[in-house]
């Protein structure tokens, strides 16, 4: 994989409404509602280090825009996200980026499972937990596949509104995997619904998600976009204090009840996994290329 194809990704001044791998706007009342839109349809919004770091970016935007008090995070194309790129060709593992979640060295010059820590500690863990204490709600809309590292950027968000024709997955048990990186399955879906999920690999519905409290509401496809908008309307009417309090406060119940904890208890397991892919001889996805998980499921997707 050549560097040369990869685009850089977007800094703050980069997003706009059409800006590719992630757009960015403002509407609704006052401009107070930010618009996240993941923007690589070609690859059904398949997430590489390229996706993420301009995501990253598109958040900071929002946080820091005094006038914006609620996000949205959307999808262009088909599919919300179709997981972490594990097969496009411009998959880019191996490129180096500064590191903005810190919590670990950068990746590049190490090998095995040094590498995969310092990756996935920065690019997965890292991220998508700083993505969850944004001090603003964020509100998932999602439609289409959301799978695997799709259904890590929609546990992130607040809310979760879907169309019914959404459908979800995570189905890296076929890789000898415990599961995505952020290990929030069995707080989303209750721990039965959760081993479910993960021992068949299946897809369940928007209205089955909906009845195991995963998501907030459903509805047709074509009332989505305005649904979510009457709801960040609603939001945005509130006082920013009284909305960030209200999410620190759920969030550390969620804590309390031991999500950050198990989550990196699961992550030493997941980084087991990938150890002993590596170590049988095969790759750590356990020789699940983009190609093989597209067979056996609904899209490619990797963790
Ligand atoms: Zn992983």
């Amino acid at each position: 994989m050549s560097d040369a194809v990869i685009p850089p990704a977007l800094g703050l001044d980069d997003l706009g409404p059409e800006s590719t791998p992630v757009a960015y706007e403002v509407g609704g009342p006052d401009n107070a509602v930010a618009y996240v839109t993941l923007n690589r349809p070609e690859y059904r919004n398949a997430q590489n280090s390229v996706m993420t770091y301009s995501l990253d970016a598109a958040f900071r935007k929002a946080v820091d825009d005094p006038a914006v008090k609620a996000i949205v995070l959307r999808a262009n194309g088909k599919h919300f996200s179709a997981g972490h790129d594990i097969g496009t060709p411009e998959r880019d593992f191996d490129t180096h980026y500064d590191n903005v979640a810190a919590l670990h060295w950068d990746h590049t010059d190490k090998s095995g499972a040094d590498q995969r820590l310092a990756r996935e500690t920065e690019v997965y863990m890292g991220m998508c937990r700083r993505w969850r204490e944004i001090p603003k709600p964020v509100i998932a809309q999602v439609h289409g596949a959301c799978i695997a590292g799709g259904l890590m950027l929609a546990w992130i968000c607040d809310f979760i509104v879907a169309s019914d024709d959404a459908f979800f997955s995570d189905p890296v048990a076929r890789m000898g995997i415990p599961g995505v990186e952020y290990f929030a399955h069995a707080y989303a879906l209750g721990t039965r619904r959760a081993k479910e999920i993960l021992f068949t690999g299946e897809r369940f519905t928007a209205a089955q998600a909906a009845d195991w409290g995963m998501v907030n509401h459903v509805v047709p496809r074509d009332e989505l976009p305005a649904t979510v908008d009457a709801i960040a309307e609603k939001m945005v009417a509130m006082p920013l204090q009284g909305l960030f309090l209200s999410k620190k406060a759920v969030n550390i119940c969620e804590d309390q009840m031991g999500l950050r904890n198990s989550m990196d208890s699961v992550f030493g397991w997941h980084h087991f996994a990938h150890a002993a892919n590596a170590e049988s001889g095969g790759d750590s996805l356990g020789g699940m290329d983009a190609k093989s998980m597209k067979a056996s499921s609904a899209n490619g997707s990797g963790s």
